[in-house]
């Protein structure tokens, strides 16, 4: 039997993950979750910290990922494939352990997680390696095809683009504000020579670029001529695909005891990310408190200390991943919150829109402070962590990942317990930052280290629907003019 996902607003049809997956956001305007949280196989799993050429059985990033998303996918794809598509989106990063755990401090305590040696150098790879490979199986399965259509600040449109490049059943389309991403952030989408990659360059801000690809998605008969399909940051495959590695922290970390508890920092955005670790601890793994670290965009920081949700302005940072101000997947866990009420939750997100704020009812508010804390994490203490952990550690790490050691430091209930902060960028995507704090300039990995003389491709577009939707057309190989 197939596990069935529900809205978050409890109105729109409940659907299997092979819908879910192609659908993304629920027709009430909702996200999908599962209509119950699958439990973690319960075996005692033994695993080391260091880096073990030879795993134990059933223990590689591999085997664990397997074993906790099959719940999730089990009657809608046949096991072998699935077992295949995972080892085959992990034998793309660089390093044999996928996300090795690295101490930050001297006792065992403080320990980093390195979410980045995938292809594009942040820890989206990690769930869109998989989710790229899932959308071409269920394609072709179907016999169908897709234009897949987005936006993307950074770090989301490389992970994108080398999540679909190549693939038969899809063609991708990213908008990118012209002259707003880092040369390492352009270069890793426009140098992608695969035909079905294109990239435009907008003649505008990256709200421009989001404006457009929702107006694309509005037109009806755009939409439906072209199949035009996301796989933006509320799809719960992606989600799915992020609940493994907090396993397999936890299990390294707790080596023989099974039942250590173990906390987690994340910097973060969308909150996507940290909430694959809420789906984790629902789906039965001890986690005893999880930080969220925010930027001067803190309107976590302010939600988790006041239950308080209050729109500002964005502001940009040297962390722009994380320079939001709405983040979408907060939804699932207030629909958690809110005892899986979808219409309780609908009504406070329709306030929040309304009003640009909204507050938790005492009931539900209850459930934060025993698990979640908030920290933000300024400009100056960015740079001041990376420098610190530079002079500490000999590592250097990116401002993101800083957000998430700053945090770590500020918000850390319990010294006894392990924390593990997830470290989500390589440094040498951000390498300004980077240079500042430590005097030294992080290299790219040897792979990419010609990245600035590959030759690029990009199209230059002015900010008119007409002009994208044209390009789109021309281009694509669903429903196109040609
Ligand atoms: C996307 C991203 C984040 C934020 O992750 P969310 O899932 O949106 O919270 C943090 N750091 C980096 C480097 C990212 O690319």
């Amino acid at each position: 039997m197939s596990l069935s996902y529900v809205s978050t607003r409890g109105k729109a049809p409940t659907l299997a993950f092979a819908d879910v997956l192609l659908e993304g956001l629920a027709t009430d305007g909702g996200l999908y979750v599962p209509e119950q949280w699958p439990a973690l196989s319960t075996a005692t799993a033994t695993g080391t910290p260091t880096r073990s050429a030879n795993p134990p059985p059933g223990q590689t990033y591999v085997d664990i990922a397997t074993e906790v998303m099959w719940p999730f996918v089990n009657g809608q794809i046949d096991r072998e494939a699935f077992e295949q598509l995972t080892a085959e989106a992990y034998s793309t990063f660089d390093h044999p352990d996928v996300a090795p755990l690295v101490p930050l401090d001297e006792d065992g305590g403080l320990w980093l997680m390195e979410l980045f040696h995938g292809p594009t150098l942040a820890f989206k790879d990690i769930a869109l390696q998989l989710v790229g490979r899932l959308f071409d199986y269920e394609l072709a399965r179907r016999g169908e095809r897709v234009t897949i259509v987005g936006a993307t600040s950074g770090d989301t449109g490389s992970a994108a683009i080398e999540a679909c490049r190549d693939r038969d059943s899809l063609d991708i389309f990213v908008l990118h504000p012209r002259g707003r991403v880092s040369e390492v952030q352009r270069r890793q989408m426009t140098t992608v020579p695969s035909a079905n990659v294109h990239n435009i360059a907008l003649d505008g801000s990256f709200d421009d670029c989001q404006d457009l690809v929702k107006a694309m998605f509005a037109d009806e008969a755009f939409r439906g001529r072209h199949r035009l399909a996301a796989v933006n940051s509320i799809n719960f495959a992606r989600v799915m695909a992020q609940i493994v590695y907090y396993v397999v922290a936890a299990r390294a970390l707790a080596g023989s005891d099974a039942d250590r508890p173990v906390g987690f920092a994340v910097p973060t955005g969308n909150f996507g990310n940290v909430y694959a670790g809420y789906a984790a601890h629902r789906m039965g793994l001890d986690v005893s408190q999880f930080v969220v670290g925010s930027n001067v965009n803190d309107i976590l920081t302010r939600f988790f200390d006041s239950a308080r949700l209050e729109i500002r302005q964005v502001m940009p940072t040297m962390s722009p991943s994380m320079d939001i101000q709405v983040s979408s997947n907060l939804e699932r866990l207030l629909f958690e919150l809110n005892g899986r009420d979808g219409a309780a939750t609908a009504a406070l997100l329709d306030g929040f829109r309304a009003a640009g704020e909204a507050e938790l009812p005492p009931g539900p508010a209850a459930g934060l402070a025993p698990l979640w804390s908030g920290a933000r994490v300024d400009e100056a203490q960015t740079l001041e962590v990376i420098g610190d952990t530079y002079d500490r550690t000999g590592m250097m790490i990116d401002p993101h990942t800083a957000v998430g050691v700053g945090a770590a430091a500020a918000a850390r209930r319990d010294p006894e317990v392990p924390l593990v902060v997830l470290a989500t960028a390589h440094p040498a995507k951000f390498p300004d930052a980077v240079a500042q704090a430590c005097g030294r300039r992080p290299a790219l990995p040897e792979r990419l280290a010609d990245l600035g003389e590959r030759p690029e491709r990009c199209v230059e577009l002015d900010n008119d629907l007409v002009a994208v939707q044209r390009f789109v057309a021309a281009h694509t190989r669903v429903g196109g003019d040609r």
